[in-house]
């Protein structure tokens, strides 16, 4: 078939208009990722002349439907019900169709966390569309094409692939944390609040969920506004002792290289990187780490990069706004000596 012929029968999507934004919230706070998505969202909305708009849902979360509006949503949908206030796949993700049939969006995004890649992995199995997953670049092709072009790292990082969706709408993508920036949080920004019925289903109790537990302890890179992270330079575990003493002087968490935990110096849950976190803090120490790419594609929009070397060469200093080349085993403790004093 030709492609002149392929695109006369292209189906007509006009009814398909707008972006949207699934909001993911924990115990009535959102994910950071979600006003993240909602600033970028803005930046397509505009391009394509649709408003914007989010989903929230959960129990009590009237307040986050507020919230949206002060992150940019132009128009929020609410869905709120007793039954919704833990995350659930199949009850979580009817709403989300209902939604799309309803409202018919052009585009949907989640945040990339656990959270979002099963509930949009769950959606795309009931629509014909496809599911861009874990993007790091958002854009359109102006009217009439109306493209999302969704771009992810590919072949360890070394290319970017962008995919689109021609054929189907939604066209839906999942987008990593701290990647894309909030719009600052405007109070007197209001947005039209609609509330969506929610019907519990007796197959969506498929599985009960009695309690969630908490892990105590666990770090949380992605919210955190300082990060003292540590690598291979390190050596061993014992000087992350050191790095924690840092981090704890000025409020911050400790993060790390694949190397530092592949070698099972610290746990996994503090990799920053392609195969760890991406994360945008203000203040970001790379101490005893050279900067592959690997690390830096997770880190490179830190605010304020801090590089400790003893290699003036290494390729992090390329990324640091403050470069310090020497020992690390001097520099760390003289630093968090000079804070504590502060
Ligand atoms: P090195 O590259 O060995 O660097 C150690 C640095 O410490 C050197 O620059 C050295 O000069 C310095 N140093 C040594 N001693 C001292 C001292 N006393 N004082 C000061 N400086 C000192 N990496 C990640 O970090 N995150 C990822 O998510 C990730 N994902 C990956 C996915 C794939 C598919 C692949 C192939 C690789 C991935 N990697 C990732 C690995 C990445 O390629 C690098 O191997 C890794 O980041 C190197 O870690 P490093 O900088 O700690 O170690």
């Amino acid at each position: 078939m030709s492609t002149e012929r392929a695109e006369e029968q292209m189906p007509d999507w006009s009814a398909y208009r707008g972006v949207l934004i699934v909001v993911e919230q924990r115990d009535g706070e959102a994910k950071p990722v979600s006003w993240q998505l909602l600033g970028e969202g803005k930046k397509l909305a505009a391009k394509l002349d649709v408003p914007v708009k989010a989903l929230v849902i959960g129990h009590g979360v009237g307040h986050l439907a507020r919230e949206a509006g002060y992150y940019g949503a132009d128009h929020v949908y609410w869905c709120d019900h007793p039954e919704l206030a833990n995350y659930r796949t199949r009850p979580y993700s009817r709403v989300v169709l209902q939604l799309i049939e309803d409202a018919k969006p052009e585009i949907v995004l989640f945040g990339a966390t656990a959270t979002g890649r099963d509930l949009a992995g769950a959606i795309a199995t009931h629509l014909p569309t496809g599911l861009t997953a874990d993007t790091t670049e958002l854009d359109v092709e102006p009217p009439p094409s109306r493209l999302l072009l969704a771009s992810r790292p590919a072949f360890s990082e070394k290319m970017m692939a962008t995919i689109l969706c021609k054929q189907y709408r939604p066209q839906m993508a999942t987008a990593r944390a701290g990647v894309f920036q909030s719009l600052p949080r405007n109070d007197s920004r209001e947005a039209a609040i609609e509330e969506i019925a929610f019907r519990m289903e007796p197959a969506d109790i498929a599985a009960e969920v009695l309690d969630f537990v908490r892990e105590t302890g666990r770090i949380n890179l992605e919210e955190a506004d300082i990060i003292v992270a540590g690598g291979r330079g390190l050596g061993g575990p014992e000087p992350f002792a050191m790095l924690r003493e840092l981090a704890d002087t000025l409020g911050g968490v400790v993060g790390a290289s694949r190397a530092a935990v592949d070698a099972g110096w610290i746990k996994h849950e503090h990799q920053v990187g392609q195969t760890g976190q991406t994360v945008r803090p203000k203040l970001y120490f790379a101490i005893g780490i050279s900067g592959a790419v690997q690390h830096t594609v997770g880190m490179s929009n830190s605010e304020v990069v801090v590089a400790i070397n003893k290699d003036a060469e290494a390729p992090i200093f390329q990324f640091a706004h403050y470069g310090i080349v020497g020992d690390l085993f001097k520099i760390v403790p003289a630093i968090t000596e000079e804070m504590k004093r502060r």
